[in-house]
């Protein structure tokens, strides 16, 4: 037996004014791995990617695999990049293969295609039209009809933050595997609502996501092959950016369509709780003051977050609206992660450290799409540390993954350590701040440019948490995007 097993993942902005290249496909500025390279290095990591080549290893079957590709979202990406990426995957597909395995994400935009997981699977479709393609999906998949069209089982994580990536890749290839030792044949129903849920409102461990992601995992006990609500990336302005869901059964059509709409109905009648409202900026920061002051000792830091400029969310990492709040309200005892400023990281390293100096800090990119131009901060402050910025995640999210962040530096301006990072990569594991030598559950305040993946390494550790309104193309502040190519009506933007 021989499964082609693939990785092709970006979640893209269209928005973000942050370009999608091929290297950012790759861990610092490479081209992204491939063969027996890939494998070493994904092998044993909490990615869908290591879960399909333990099943394959568990099958004894022979494994090619032709690229491993994973980018921080971005603005949509470059037609080079996809056509280098598919293709490879098409050439190992056009060899010959009993079955394929992609770790895809879902809501990949391209320049020339607004679905990039579902051209790659009609190329796939076009070389190999009986072949079995199981795939993995991120919860934030903007599902299109050629996703459902072309795969034979889809799985999607049950989890946000993202900590079940492995088991999913478990769920789709055992329905792939299945199939080809006669003992299942998959059948999938899937379908979309017009409703655009807030990312802020999508953590699986609130509601109404948490009871729409224990009913899919009811129907998995009760025999589906693998049942999945997307809730859908709504930074993105495409036609079917949006929730949706998909139900794989075992040769039951029916049933899965059933279960799919009985998902689909779940998620419409909790719309409104999938809205977001947004705390003015002034009064977040006083909040956070309030319970700083309230804060009993040895507790941990109150964090504040600062959610519209994530770079998991394509965001450019380097507004500097909350960082500066925090700095106009004299708080102290407080680390921020991360700005995004390579060129300030350069002047860092070449002060060295124990250096003062006063720099443009952040701001340099600007946001065309909201209106906005970048704007640094000039700042004062003392180089207190510099690190290659390479890590591997602590987990329990992508345990075991490697990060670059390239060139880094702690920066301490008036009582805040800023992280200023050269590549981007979002504060979800404690690993990122070890390597540059923060200890945040010591500290009064911590800002995280982050949504709802910080909790997975770090939400233990808080005391409290503040949701802060800066500026970024992550927005969830819907009326400064303007949504020209999304279907409508739909919910929130339009009243249903
Ligand atoms: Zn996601």
């Amino acid at each position: 037996m021989k499964l082609v097993v693939a990785q092709m993942k970006h979640e893209t902005n269209t928005f973000s004014p942050v370009p999608t290249p091929l290297t950012r496909f790759g861990t610092g500025g490479q081209l992204p791995l491939e063969g027996a390279a890939a494998a070493a290095a994904w092998r044993g990591t909490g990615s869908a990617l290591a879960a399909f080549l333990e099943l394959a290893e568990e099958a004894g079957a022979e494994v090619d695999l032709p690229i491993a590709a994973s980018a921080w979202p971005s603005g949509p990406v470059h037609d080079a990049a996809f056509e280098h990426i598919a293709s490879r995957i098409c050439a190992a597909v056009a060899k010959g293969c009993d079955a394929v395995l992609l770790d895809l994400h879902g809501a990949m935009v391209t320049e020339s295609y607004e679905d990039g997981e579902g051209e790659l699977l009609r190329r796939i479709r076009a070389i190999a039209p009986g072949v079995p393609v199981g795939v993995a999906l991120d919860m934030h998949t903007n599902l299109y009809d050629a996703m459902g069209r072309h795969a034979t089982a889809i799985a999607g994580y049950q989890t946000y933050p993202h900590v079940d990536m492995h088991g999913t890749g478990l769920r789709a290839g055992r329905a792939v595997l299945a199939q080809l030792a006669g003992r299942a044949r998959p059948t999938m129903a899937w379908g979309r609502q017009p409703m655009l849920p807030h990312v802020m409102r999508q953590g699986s461990d609130d509601e109404p996501n948490r009871t729409l992601q224990a009913r899919c995992k009811q129907m998995e006990a009760e025999g589906a092959l693998a049942a999945s609500v997307f809730v859908g990336f709504p930074n993105a302005d495409i036609e079917f950016a949006g929730l949706s869901a998909v139900v794989v059964t075992d040769n039951d059509p029916a049933l899965a369509r059933r279960w799919c709409d009985e998902l689909l109905a779940m998620a419409w009648r909790e719309r409104e709780r999938f809205v977001y409202r947004l705390e003015p900026l002034a009064e977040s920061m006083a909040r956070a003051q309030r319970l700083a002051a309230d804060k009993p000792p040895g507790s941990g830091p109150v964090v504040l977050l600062d959610h519209s400029d994530n770079c998991a969310s394509g965001g450019t990492m380097d507004t500097m609206t909350v960082l500066g709040a925090m700095l106009d309200a004299g708080l102290t005892d407080a680390a921020a992660f991360a700005i995004y400023d390579p060129e300030a990281v350069r002047a860092m390293a070449a002060a060295g450290i124990g250096a003062e100096l006063t720099l443009p800090l952040g701001g340099k990119l600007d946001m065309p799409s909201i209106g906005l131009k970048g704007r640094p901060r000039s700042v004062t402050g003392r180089v207190r540390r510099l690190s290659d910025g390479r890590y591997r995640n602590f987990g329990p999210m992508a345990k075991g993954e490697h990060n670059d962040m390239g060139l880094s530096a702690v920066f301490e301006v008036a009582g805040v350590q800023v992280a200023v990072i050269s590549d981007h990569v979002e504060p979800h594991d404690l690993a990122a701040f070890t390597v540059l030598g923060i200890a945040p559950h010591t500290l009064r305040f911590l800002m995280l440019k982050s949504r709802v993946h910080w909790r997975a390494g770090l939400r233990s550790l808080a005391h409290a948490v503040v949701e802060c309104a800066g500026t970024g193309v992550c927005t969830s502040d819907y009326e400064l995007l303007a949504f020209k190519r999304v279907r409508r009506p739909i919910y929130p933007l339009d009243p249903m």
